[in-house]
């Protein structure tokens, strides 16, 4: 497979997290966008990843497993994307299911303090957009606040709610940075820190999470993403070259509504980086 013009697109999300799509759908659109290698990558989450390779297989189009993991580093949620792991994998799937199960006391926990400030009723309406029970995410709050009117978008959402400092910001703790790497690199897969430029971080925190990540065996970071500006693009090349990582490629597509990058639609790695698929050339599922 050449690498140069390869359009990988190697992080989204269905209805399994927190996208609004099937996987059959997700592949149909990637491919109808010029997608060749695709990776879903559900938060916390593999129960689609057969549904997702045999949905590439049938639309043609290569696939790599894949996942995005919720970790705290710093007291800050840190995202890490595995690629090309065993599905079947038992510590993985255990990790996997250890990180998931807070996000139901959380989320009432987040329902409570919405309603303190006059939002009722916030559990059952985020419940409502929720394809998988065990995985209620502040998406699916954030689809809640805008089909009742309280916002008009998911941008505003996140503004004026759900994040730090603002009513519905419940902190949680995720799985260790270690543990998240380790569980995707034991299965086979190789770790990819997700979209670095979205995380509030100062400089001296940023090195040591790349330090850190490198050190327990993180291998790729994501450059050109849909969590990423243009600018942002050439400071995380610069970074994936200083700390010697493979590049990663993503839309992060979560929904035709709500994702403004498409599956596919985004520029190619920089040149000089090494795209972290030349790194899991044996765990690709063939386009047929
Ligand atoms: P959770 O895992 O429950 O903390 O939810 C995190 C998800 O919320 C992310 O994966 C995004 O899909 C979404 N999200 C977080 N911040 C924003 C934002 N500023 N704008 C839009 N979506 C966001
Ligand atoms: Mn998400
Ligand atoms: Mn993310
Ligand atoms: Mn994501």
């Amino acid at each position: 497979m050449t690498t140069t013009y390869l359009n990988a697109d190697l992080h989204c999300h269905c209805l399994a997290s927190d996208g609004t799509l099937s996987p059959e759908d997700l592949a149909a659109r990637a491919r109808a966008n010029g997608v060749d290698l695709w990776a879903l990558t559900d938060h916390d989450e593999i129960s689609a990843q057969r549904r997702a390779a045999a949905a590439a297989r049938e639309q043609g189009m290569a696939y790599l497993t894949g996942t995005e993991i919720s970790v705290t580093f710093a007291d800050t949620t840190v995202h890490i994307v595995g690629l090309g792991f065993d599905p079947d994998d038992a510590r993985l799937v255990q990790g996997l299911a250890d990180t998931r199960c807070g996000r139901g006391e959380r989320a009432r926990d987040m329902a409570e303090q919405l309603a303190r400030v006059g939002i009722g009723g916030a559990y059952e309406g985020a419940l409502q957009f929720v394809g998988n029970p065990a995985l209620i995410s502040r998406t699916h709050f954030a689809r809640f606040l805008v089909d009742s009117g309280v916002c008009r978008d998911t941008a505003e959402v996140f503004r004026r709610y759900l994040t730090e400092g603002r009513p519905g910001y419940v902190p949680h703790r995720w799985a260790g940075l270690g543990d998240a790497v380790r569980w995707i690199t034991q299965a086979g897969g190789v770790a990819v820190l997700a979209h670095p430029a979205r995380y509030k971080l100062g400089a001296t925190e940023e090195f040591a999470l790349f330090s850190e990540f490198k050190a327990h065996g993180g291998q790729g970071v994501e450059v050109v993403t849909g969590s990423h500006s243009v600018a942002e693009y050439a400071i995380y090349a610069a970074m994936a070259q200083e700390f010697d990582l493979a590049a990663s490629r993503g839309s992060d597509f979560h929904s035709p509504d709500e994702s403004h990058i498409d599956l596919g639609r985004l520029p190619p790695l920089p040149g000089a980086l090494t795209p972290v698929w030349e790194l899991l050339a044996e765990r690709i599922h063939p386009a047929a």
